[in-house]
């Protein structure tokens, strides 16, 4: 690859034969830097990782990536541990990226119109502004419950748990989120080279980076939006904005203007898009401060022991992105029911 130098590569190689680093730092960059050089961790793990959760990969637990944090807790190396993960792993049966074509939101539509049809009463459009001891559950904004799930952000959460759980506010109250902005574009055929529709985008390093943090080339990734005809265009998916870089107070001509500019200079030619959507995204993003785990433990803790039978749940916990939000959903169920004393079919 010419993303890395010789010097940089031969400082890459040298990781398999380091002694092993622990993961006490507990920072995705300070590891990758110690491990493979200032290379790798630059053009490379801080650009995915960072794009992937609007990180800052020094100020991000290893938590946050628990690819990284198996990897380097169980290996001496992680160049070698993750060779031999990648040999035991069975091979991917479908392809990497998937989403409903309908939109994301068919997932919690799905999901409601199946607890609706089972009896579950659920109430939207409506926040949740207090939460009081009564008896052996709680009052929810009145409504009695016997236990609660809150799948809130940490900040939002903060307020709703401190006056049950003071420990627990306090922590909850010290998290960091990130906000971005998304620019989707359609460009007609002729605006797009065709080497570059086998391509999926590309990610902007720091050092090179002013607002753009990432361009997916959203037609060749998602195949209901693979051009039929040449004419038929593309459509491209840019990040703006990540962790100590807030753009979502910016006016849109700023965004859109700087947007198109950059992407410009990163693909070579001037983009002439023909509809655009501009969507804001404040606050999106749960930042992972190295010590995650232990302060997500001590949530848990705090809350089992002032105030039983609440729960947190969520991207702010226990992974960011949607398969592990499942996973917490389905353990805060399994905890609820072993609190309330039913057994889960
Ligand atoms: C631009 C973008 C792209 C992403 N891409 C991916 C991806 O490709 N793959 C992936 O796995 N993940 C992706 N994610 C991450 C993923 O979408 C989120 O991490 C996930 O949706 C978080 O789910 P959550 O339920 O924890 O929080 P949220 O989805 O933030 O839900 C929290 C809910 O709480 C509600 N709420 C807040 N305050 C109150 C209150 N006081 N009372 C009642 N309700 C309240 C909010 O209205 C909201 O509905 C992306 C995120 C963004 C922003």
């Amino acid at each position: 690859s010419d993303l890395l130098t010789w010097p940089g590569k031969l400082r890459a190689a040298l990781e398999p034969i380091l002694p092993a680093t622990g993961v006490g730092a507990d920072s995705v960059g300070r590891l990758i830097r110690h491990r493979f050089g200032k290379q790798v961790h630059e053009r490379l793990v801080d650009p995915l990782v960072g794009s992937i959760y609007a990180a800052d990969t020094d100020r991000f637990s290893l938590s946050g990536v628990t690819q990284i944090l198996d990897l380097a807790a169980n290996n001496r190396s992680l160049l070698i541990g993750a060779r031999r993960a990648r040999r035991k792993a069975p091979p991917a049966a479908g392809p990497i990226f998937g989403a409903p074509s309908t939109g994301m939101a068919t997932l919690t539509n799905t999901l409601a119109q199946s607890l609706r049809a089972s009896g579950v009463t659920i109430t939207t459009g409506c926040r949740v502004e207090s939460i009081h001891r009564s008896g052996t559950g709680w009052l929810v904004n009145g409504e009695f419950a016997d236990a609660v799930v809150l799948a809130t952000p940490a900040k939002t959460t903060a307020p709703l748990v401190a006056p049950l759980s003071p420990d627990a506010g306090a922590t909850l109250a010290k998290f960091d989120h990130a906000g971005v902005v998304m620019l989707t574009i359609a460009l007609p055929g002729d605006n797009w080279p065709a080497d570059y529709t086998k391509r999926s985008g590309y990610l902007v390093p720091k050092p090179v980076q002013k607002w753009v943090t990432a361009t997916s080339f959203a037609s060749s990734k998602w195949a209901h939006w693979q051009p039929k005809t040449p004419e038929d265009g593309v459509i491209l998916r840019i990040s703006l904005g990540r962790d100590g870089l807030d753009l979502t107070d910016q006016p849109d001509d700023k965004l859109i203007n700087a947007a198109l500019s950059e992407v410009g200079t990163h693909v070579g030619f001037d983009l002439q898009p023909t509809e655009y959507r501009l969507t804001r995204w404040p606050a999106a993003f749960p930042q992972y401060r190295p010590g995650h785990a232990k302060r997500v433990l001590g949530i848990e803790t705090a809350l089992a022991t002032d105030a039983p039978g609440i729960f947190v749940c969520g991207a702010s916990y226990k992974g960011i992105g949607i398969p592990a939000c499942i996973q917490q959903a389905n353990s805060s169920a399994q905890g609820v029911a072993k609190y309330i004393g039913v057994v889960l079919s």
